[in-house]
């Protein structure tokens, strides 16, 4: 993996709790993709502590992200809980690069229609 993979990955040491350092690698999740596209696109971006989830995108995010990520319906605990479980670490640093006016949803849609 090289630099650009590590920071990637990074950011799902920083954000994910299901990731696991060294197992399935090269599983990733939809909103870890569309995070990594957009990082390729304007650069790996400095999270702010606390930096963590925007309710009001939530549901955008599900409607725009996960109704198109591998993992939905049937191996995400966020969408299989109906939000009671935390959603994957792509899906939070989007929900934070949102709050913080990062990132537009219209990005995150853009990134998915040409890469996806
Ligand atoms: S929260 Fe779940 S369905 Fe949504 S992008 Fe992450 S792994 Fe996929």
């Amino acid at each position: 993996m090289g630099d650009k993979g590590a920071r990637s990955r990074e950011l799902c040491r920083k954000f994910c709790v299901y990731y696991k350092p060294g197992k399935n690698e090269d599983l990733s999740c939809l909103g870890f993709l569309v995070a990594e596209a957009l990082f390729a696109k304007r650069g790996y971006p400095v999270f702010s502590q606390g930096a963590g989830r925007a309710a009001d995108d939530e549901e955008l995010l599900v409607e725009t992200v996960c109704l198109r990520c591998p993992f939905h319906p049937g191996d995400c605990d966020y969408i299989l809980k109906e939000g009671d479980a935390p959603p994957c670490g792509g899906f939070l640093a989007l929900s934070a690069l949102l709050r913080t006016e990062t990132v537009t949803m219209d990005e995150i849609r853009d990134v998915l229609d040409r890469v996806f």
